[in-house]
């Protein structure tokens, strides 16, 4: 099959390879319908998360028909149409059981790397290294979907493709920053970055009860979306002092809950990254966390700082002081899909959201290099590209 491969920083290959089988039991396999870029990616493709492989399959966000299930997967079958989402979780470990699927303990067939980094091993994730699991990604023809019937679920008739990818990844990934605020009827939510994840947080927000969201970035386009299709205030940080204007908007006080939908970004964080020859693997440091720093010094006391945003390694300069004497609470983690994505299909069925706003550009496969770089460039309003193998 045809599929789309890391094979160092900013080098993405459209390759031939062999197409994936069932190897275990409560395995199927997904021919993609759909498969969209997440910022997550950029990680990847930047080299700031470490032990990818060349020839290494990425993408994670994606809806696709099951084409062939294991022995144990008795709630799926061949012609179902699904979403899968990005996190890989067994289902029966207490991290599981307990809804917090993105700390499987039984999903991640490597764990000595995160639990090397982390301290603790965490789950797989489809094609997000072989620290994540190794598990070849959703940029292909077909994937091999382990513990299937947790982590795919059946697609609600009648509604367009467009409206269902991001349940895969974007939309879960906003509902659980905005639901980590533990929002108060009428609050003030801040969410910096203004892209697939942070649009779906500002929706998100309002759907949790938030009085009024106000979203941070630089892209004009991004801005725009935010504001009419998220009915945010907005805030341009290469404009405005984003602090002396959060202040101003909330009488003083700062936001009551500060969402971070940004993570590493070469542009503001000053992130470095260099190959590890000894152990023959890319390394990064982080520099100034600048969103981090923002989120922190801006939220009110006693608020809550969200983090989504995702970070590999170390971070320096982190106020902690602030964070301490304003007795502010800090929730993050990556996503809880199987958590949320069952309410999530609800509300797009019902016609709550609908996120199909996201998406500027459907490509095929042999684009995947092309589409990436315009992602990455945000050329041309680019939020979303989807690969239509
Ligand atoms: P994206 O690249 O489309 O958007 C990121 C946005 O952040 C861009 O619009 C950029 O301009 C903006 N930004 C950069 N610096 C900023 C600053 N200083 N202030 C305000 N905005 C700033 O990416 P995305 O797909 O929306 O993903 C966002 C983040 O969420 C990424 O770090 C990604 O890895 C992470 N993510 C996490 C999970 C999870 O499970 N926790 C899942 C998906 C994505
Ligand atoms: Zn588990």
């Amino acid at each position: 099959m045809k599929a789309l491969c890391w094979n160092g920083v900013n080098d993405l290959r459209v390759e031939r390879v062999p197409d994936p089988s069932i190897l275990n039991p409560q395995d199927a396999i997904v021919r993609v319908i759909m498969s969209s870029v997440c910022g997550s990616d950029l990680h990847l493709l930047d080299g700031y998360v470490p032990s990818m492989k060349a020839g290494d399959i990425i993408g994670h966000e994606f809806i696709g028909e099951v084409v062939e299930v294991g022995a144990g997967v008795k709630k799926l079958k061949k012609g179902d149409r699904v979403v899968v989402g990005s996190i890989i979780g067994c289902g029966g470990c207490e991290f599981c059981q307990t809804d917090q699927w993105s700390l499987c303990d039984n999903s991640n067939p490597n764990p000595e790397i995160t639990e090397k980094a982390y301290g603790y091993p965490t789950a797989g994730i489809f094609g997000y290294s072989h620290a994540f699991g190794g598990y070849a990604g959703s940029h292909a023809e077909l994937v091999r979907v382990p513990f299937a019937e947790t982590g795919s679920f059946k697609l609600p008739e009648g509604l367009p493709d467009e409206s269902l990818v991001f349940v895969s990844d974007a939309f879960p990934t906003g509902f659980m920053a905005a639901d980590m605020c533990g929002i108060a009827p009428g609050d003030t939510v801040a969410v910096w970055g203004a892209g697939g994840v942070g649009q779906m947080a500002i929706q998100s927000a309002y759907l949790l009860g938030a009085g009024r969201v106000i979203a941070i970035d630089r892209f004009k386009d991004r801005l725009e979306k935010a504001k009419t299709h998220g009915k945010a205030e907005v805030l341009n940080y290469e404009e405005v002092d984003v602090l002396e204007a959060l202040k101003e908007m909330t009488g003083g006080r700062g936001p009551d809950r500060c969402i971070d939908a940004v993570g590493m970004e070469a542009h503001t964080t000053g992130i470095e990254q260099y190959y590890d020859k000894a152990k023959q693997t890319l390394r990064m440091q982080t520099g100034r966390p600048a969103v981090l720093r923002q989120a922190i010094m801006a939220c009110r006391k006693g608020g809550t700082v969200s983090i989504v945003g995702v970070y590999g390694g170390l971070l320096d300069k982190f106020p902690m002081g602030a964070a301490m004497n304003k007795a502010l609470t800090f929730r993050m983690g990556q996503m809880f899909a199987q958590k949320y994505i069952p309410q999530l299909l609800e509300v797009v069925a019902e016609g709550r959201v609908d996120p199909s706003y996201l998406l500027t550009h459907k490509w095929t496969l042999d684009q995947g290099p092309e589409g990436y770089k315009m992602f990455k460039e945000k050329t041309d309003n680019c939020m979303r590209v989807v690969f239509t193998p």
